[in-house]
């Protein structure tokens, strides 16, 4: 049995996480914490679903997500673009996504996140309880090991530049092989997850798909750049190949967007 704390305030929260970080988990949706087979005697658990905002307010391009939105609270927003829809959607259990919530699942940093890629595609920017903010970027490098900030809300700038988004698995329910999303704001953004490879933005293809339009050259630097475990999703070679053509077919189909501008 885990046993739960129910603090007062977001302060608090933090207050007892820091006491003893490495038994401590924040409880949002719970999803990830509780799941079959984690050992929940290890942790106490602090309740902060009903501290942290769950409002999702879109003023013009820019798009503010409380963490404590749940995947359905984005699916059923009408302002929400498609493409976050769509990656909420990769959880395929309605119950799930009733439970599941943005910050949890920034802040488990899964390698097979539901909603990172797109994020880091949309330029994503992650605001903690302290005020502080920072790119999603810099959060996924640098906060890998808890901190014990509670991340309150999640922005994106623009929520209308154009992206491509898939996801490999073999069955709607089963790891996914791999995740890529790629952007076109003022530049490319290209993102890739799979079994293995923790996300990564991928600078160099970005750089290429600025100067080439070969696809062969794009598949090529992507299978030199990533590095995915083997696993029963499938060899670490074939996610490279895969990831290679998901890559290149994306980035042709927002060049394809970039000429009718
Ligand atoms: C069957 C099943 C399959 C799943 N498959 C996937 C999958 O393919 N991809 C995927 O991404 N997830 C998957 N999950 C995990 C989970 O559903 C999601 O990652 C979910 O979004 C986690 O959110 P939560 O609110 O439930 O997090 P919780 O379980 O409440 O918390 C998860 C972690 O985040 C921390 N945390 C929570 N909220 C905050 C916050 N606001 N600030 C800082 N830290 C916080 C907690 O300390 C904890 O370490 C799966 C879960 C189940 C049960």
């Amino acid at each position: 049995m885990m046993n739960v704390l129910i603090p007062g305030s977001l302060d608090e929260a933090v207050m007892h996480y820091r006491k003893d970080p490495q038994h401590t988990r924040y409880l949002a949706g719970g999803t990830q914490v509780n799941r079959l087979g984690r050992s929940q005697s290890l942790y106490q658990g602090v309740l902060i679903s009903s501290l942290v905002d769950a409002d999702i307010i879109r003023e013009d391009k820019r798009l503010t997500i409380g963490a404590g939105a749940t995947l359905q609270d984005l699916v059923d927003h009408a302002q929400v673009p498609e493409s976050l829809k769509r990656a909420c959607l990769f959880a395929q259990s309605r119950t799930l996504r009733c439970m599941a919530t943005v910050g949890g699942n920034i802040a488990s940093v899964r390698d097979d996140s539901y909603l990172l890629p797109l994020l880091g595609a949309l330029n994503g920017e992650v605001q903690f309880h302290d005020g502080e903010s920072m790119a999603l970027d810099i959060y996924l490098g640098e906060r890998r090991e808890p901190s014990g900030s509670i991340i309150t809300r999640v922005v994106i700038p623009d929520c209308t530049i154009p992206v491509f988004l898939e996801r490999a698995s073999r069955s709607s329910q089963t790891k996914p092989a791999l995740t890529v999303a790629c952007s076109l704001g003022d530049q490319f953004r290209v993102y890739c997850s799979a079994a293995g490879q923790f996300m990564r933005r991928l600078q160099e293809v970005e750089q290429l798909a600025e100067q080439s339009a070969d696809d062969q050259r794009i598949i090529s630097l992507v299978q030199r750049t990533i590095h995915p475990a083997d696993d029963i999703t499938g060899t670490g070679r074939y996610k490279q190949y895969l990831a290679g053509v998901l890559i290149a077919q994306g980035l042709q189909e927002l060049k394809g967007k970039r000429k009718e501008v």
